[in-house]
């Protein structure tokens, strides 16, 4: 499932291939995608410019010359990304944007959870304004994360994957920082030692960095994504294989409905 990294690479190597490239037409195979808009709605794209994609989250926006905005979630299987020519599009293409210069921008999504709108600036707010801060960027500092976590008793690590304390730390990284940082999944969010803000912020930005470099590199091939969670590990998904510090078996223990992984040693619930 593409994550913030992934989403990141997604929009680094779309800015690359399609920056000021001009929208012609656009095919909608599957009108799922866009729900509850309609496909003729998107005919207000044709002969737009996309000035820009950015990442908030793994929210994907493609700011356009006409005004409007394009907001593109990804989901579980969804990647977008620029090909020579509409004929060599995969099956699971679900629409696709034909530029001037007879190139093609491809939404593949295998499982067709993905979902494309045309959106307006209040509407783009409104989707801002449930996000918490961005972990990569410099206003993120470790008085913001110790905000975003002193007001909720939730266990620490669901309190990292809720989007509106941080935004776009998914499963797999809030499991890695934590071990980095040895901090118990389990403690309270709001009674996390003064002594480990700073070492679980650091943990953060360096999981994250890490994974956007790995994802960057793993997006060479459009349509096969390779995604970060790949490469480099510690305890995401190896219950009983050595902790990489200590040697004890990493556990894991559901919380919220989604698989913890921790060294029973390094962070002692
Ligand atoms: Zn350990």
């Amino acid at each position: 499932m593409p994550e913030l990294p992934e989403v990141d690479a997604v929009v680094r190597r779309f800015n690359q291939a399609a920056q000021n490239a001009t929208i012609h037409s656009v095919k909608i195979e599957r009108p799922g995608i866009v729900a509850p808009q309609l496909p003729a709605q998107f005919k207000a794209l044709h002969n737009t410019t996309i000035l820009a994609a950015r990442r908030r989250a793994k929210h994907i926006f493609l700011d356009l010359s006409n005004g409007l905005t394009l907001h593109i979630h990804l989901r579980m299987t969804g990647n977008l990304y620029v090909l020579p020519d509409y004929r060599f599009r995969p099956h699971s293409a679900r629409l696709w944007f034909r530029l001037t210069d007879n190139r093609v921008i491809i939404f593949e999504d295998q499982r067709a959870f993905g979902r494309i709108h045309i959106v307006t600036p209040a509407d783009i707010e409104d989707i801002e304004s449930k996000l918490g801060p961005e972990p990569l960027e410099p206003a993120f500092t470790p008085s913001v994360l110790k905000q975003s976590l002193a007001t909720t008793r939730s266990p620490i690590k669901p309190a990292l994957l809720d989007q509106a304390r941080i935004a776009g730390i998914g499963n797999i990284y809030a499991s890695e920082a934590l071990w980095h940082a040895k901090i118990p999944p389990t403690t309270p969010a709001n009674q996390l030692p003064a002594n480990k803000l700073k070492p679980l912020h650091t943990a953060i930005r360096k999981v994250l960095q890490h994974a956007v470099t790995s994802a960057y590199a793993a997006y060479t091939n459009p349509g096969d994504p390779i995604e970060s969670e790949s490469f480099g590990v510690a305890v995401y998904d190896r219950e009983g294989e050595p902790c990489l510090r200590c040697h004890t078996p990493i556990a894991r223990m559901v919380q919220a409905q989604r698989s913890t992984y921790f060294c029973p040693h390094c962070q002692p619930c």
